[in-house]
């Protein structure tokens, strides 16, 4: 039995995308799988640390229990968003699971070095893609504890 959080409350999972068909993706993957997820979506590195800020339009959203991260975005990409994060100690505790089209050595080094959780390598196929959607909330609400809010 988990002490964590999300044992207790629907897990809230920030996805940080902007392929759409990557975002359908996850949301159905996050369905079919038996965890109550409450997915909040935004396009870009900016209104990532904007939604974790709660600025402007995120006023009153509440702080992810994981983030998934996509690399290449327009504005402000994932490796930017990483380097802050990590470097912020009101978000430095959030789990950020890196989800790219990139399979660069540099990108798997450079993400790991900041501290990423987990890095995964979109798979192309969609039956796939949804799997491992599932097999990412079975391990981090399931499998893992969650920090949740500073105790
Ligand atoms: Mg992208």
């Amino acid at each position: 039995m988990t002490s964590s959080p999300t044992a207790r409350r629907p897990a809230e999972v920030l996805l940080v995308e902007d392929n759409q068909g990557d975002v359908l993706l996850t949301r159905e993957g996050f369905k079919r799988s038996s965890f109550p997820v409450n997915l909040h979506h935004v396009e870009n590195g900016e209104d990532c640390l904007a939604f974790l800020k709660k600025e402007g339009a995120f006023a009153g959203v509440p702080t992810p229990d994981l983030i998934l991260l996509d690399l290449n975005m327009p504005v402000m990409d994932g490796r930017e968003v990483m380097k802050i994060l990590v470097a912020d100690p009101r978000f430095c505790h959030v789990p950020v699971v890196v989800l790219t089209t990139s399979a660069n050595e540099q990108d798997v080094w450079e993400m790991y070095s900041l501290r990423c959780s987990t890095y995964i390598v979109k798979p192309l196929d969609f039956e796939e893609f949804q799997h491992i959607i599932q097999v990412i909330a079975e391990y981090w609400f399931s499998v893992a504890t969650l920090p949740g809010a500073r105790p």
